[in-house]
């Protein structure tokens, strides 16, 4: 979805959006039910809980230093290929409440899109992926977080044509 800003093969070597450590565990992705249910096909030990319309990861608690992979995270990288969460799919972007306000804003933690022109990224929004955002919100509420500070905000919803 953002392979215009962010090539594949940066990602694979990467994996930051795919292991959480007890600060940014809130950060895990929230997947339908199809795609919950491929994961649990490949991996079945992995753990899942409702929310909302969606589910996430049972993380359960983490500690000190402790990490937590995804347990769609293999040698290869993702095993969902093409099919993993929206939000995983649209990372290091994120939709947040900001001053009760939607706002898509940029994690500083993926440096390879962070560092881009916010002018190229607020443009690279408008050309579409924000309104597929706003839209997925609207379906899935719980995929909104509230505002974090390790995140720049890029659009507010009121910013894009209806
Ligand atoms: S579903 Fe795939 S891309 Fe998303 S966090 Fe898990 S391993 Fe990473």
């Amino acid at each position: 979805m953002i392979k215009k800003l962010l090539e594949n093969s940066t990602c694979a070597q990467c994996r930051m959006c795919c292991i959480f450590d007890r600060y940014d565990v809130w950060e895990t992705p929230l997947f339908d039910e199809i795609t919950m249910n491929r994961v649990k096909s490949a991996v079945p030990d992995a753990e899942f809980a409702k929310k909302g319309n969606g589910y996430v990861l049972n993380v359960g608690k983490i500690t000190g230093e402790e990490l937590f992979s995804c347990p769609a995270l293999a040698e290869n990288g993702c095993i969902l290929g093409d099919n993993k969460p929206f939000d995983c799919r649209i990372w290091p972007f994120r939709i947040m409440y900001f001053d009760g306000c939607r706002v898509i804003a940029v994690s500083s933690l993926c440096e390879s899109v962070h560092r881009q022109s916010h002018d190229k990224l607020r443009a690279f929004l408008k050309e579409g992926l924000a309104k597929e955002i706003f839209a997925y919100a609207d379906k899935f509420p719980e995929a909104v977080h509230e505002y974090y500070d390790n995140y720049s905000i890029l659009l507010y919803e009121n910013e894009i044509a209806k």
